[in-house]
């Protein structure tokens, strides 16, 4: 995995005051960092040079975040969703995948930022924990950036990591395609934490990855995380189909479940590649040889292209075959797929976005399922 070393580091006054930005300094002592007065502007004054959004991520900025850090996951219109809390911590990524949703979602505010006021976002998550602790909660760091990559640098899990921990009604999922995993073993999970991958083949790794870590090191970072006591997860999303996909995507599972303990994964979930028709353009101009352009798809109702839906059923298929010879039990879902693939790959489709939720947050092992009535969206009832 590349080692991640901004050009400069743009600082929001007031923003000196806490963690992140010692830990920045520590970190970087080479860069220079400038102070701004307000980095929402300084953000939109990047340069608008041919690669806006790449040229968004040579830049870090630490800024105040304004409004709500915990937001319930949007899903995906007419999609199973699995009801899910994100926190936002940062936006954009170090790395630079291909097919990353945030090069259209972030088109316009393209800016590698990370959120200096830390202790707003785990006051607003006691409030909201707190007030409901009848019910349980899934929430995750990885949806408008990636929960790791960045650690090293900000240091932002050993801020966080013990309050969730001592919580009696939350999993934290992070979710990275880095092995940024070192400020992680220092801390005590406490059942409460599952660190999980997206996990690709090396050579879709290799074509449409850019700076993430390699399958084995990823593999390797998990192996550790399991030893110091989190559960893991595992995202085979994107799945790519191409010739020869099925060698390596069976290679790949068996090589996961023959290294950790699939009796402490909490999930795994698979979905296939998708994108919209204006990420398509801007892929075209950023990665205009990437192989995940070439496959054929179809517009679906949430205004996303995937494979035709019958390759999709096929290919969910076979994944969950082989993920059943290497594990008969662990819990495996379909990311942002219909009711319809859902009753053709499993056999049945979860009767409701709660019901899915509850599943997932079931993996604690101590609960019975429940509808979760009086619970905040997003909960279940414990
Ligand atoms: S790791 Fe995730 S957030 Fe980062 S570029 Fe890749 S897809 Fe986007």
């Amino acid at each position: 995995m590349r080692n991640f070393t901004p050009s400069e580091v743009l600082v929001e006054a007031g923003s000196e005051q806490g963690p992140i930005y010692k830990n920045l300094k520590r970190a970087f002592p080479q860069v220079p960092f400038t102070f701004v007065e307000d980095a929402r502007e300084a953000a939109l004054a990047l340069s608008v040079a041919n690669d806006r959004f790449g040229a968004g991520k040579e830049k870090l900025f630490l800024a105040r975040h304004r409004g709500e850090f915990l937001k319930k996951c949007p899903g995906s219109e007419g999609q199973v969703c699995c009801n899910y809390f994100v926190i936002n911590f940062a936006s954009n990524c170090p790395m630079d995948c291909s097919y990353c949703y945030l090069q259209e979602y972030l088109a316009d505010n393209p800016a590698l930022k990370v959120f200096s006021n830390v202790g707003d976002l785990l006051s607003e998550a006691d409030d909201l924990l707190t007030r409901h602790r009848n019910c349980f909660f899934r929430i995750g760091t990885g949806e408008i950036t990636d929960s790791l990559a960045l650690d090293p640098y900000i240091g932002f899990c050993a801020e966080v990591v013990p309050f969730f921990a001592d919580q009696p009604n939350v999993l934290l999922e992070l979710k990275t395609k880095s092995d940024c995993v070192e400020g992680l073993l220092r801390l005590d999970p406490k059942e409460r934490v599952v660190v999980s991958w997206s996990m690709n083949p090396q050579r879709v790794i290799d074509q449409d990855e850019r700076y993430t870590a390699s399958f084995e090191e990823r593999l390797a970072a998990a192996r550790r995380c399991q030893a110091a006591g989190y559960k893991l997860g595992f995202h085979f999303d994107p799945i790519v189909e191409y010739a020869g996909w099925e060698e390596d995507y069976r290679d790949m599972v068996e090589r996961i479940f023959a290294a950790v303990d699939y009796r402490r994964i909490a999930w795994v979930s698979m979905g296939v590649l998708r994108n919209t028709p204006g990420l398509k353009r801007i892929m075209r101009t950023r990665f205009p040889s990437t192989r995940v352009l070439s496959g054929e798809q179809v517009l679906c109702p949430d205004g996303k292209m995937r494979y035709f839906q019958p390759l999709r059923v096929s290919m969910y298929r076979k994944m969950l075959s082989w993920i059943r010879s290497a594990s008969p039990t662990v819990f495996v879902y379909l990311c942002m797929e219909s009711k319809e693939v859902w009753e053709q790959v499993f056999g049945f489709a979860p009767s409701c976005e709660k019901e899915l939720g509850n599943s997932l947050t079931a993996v604690r092992g101590e609960q019975k399922f429940g509808s979760g009535s009086g619970c905040a969206s997003g909960a279940r009832q414990a």
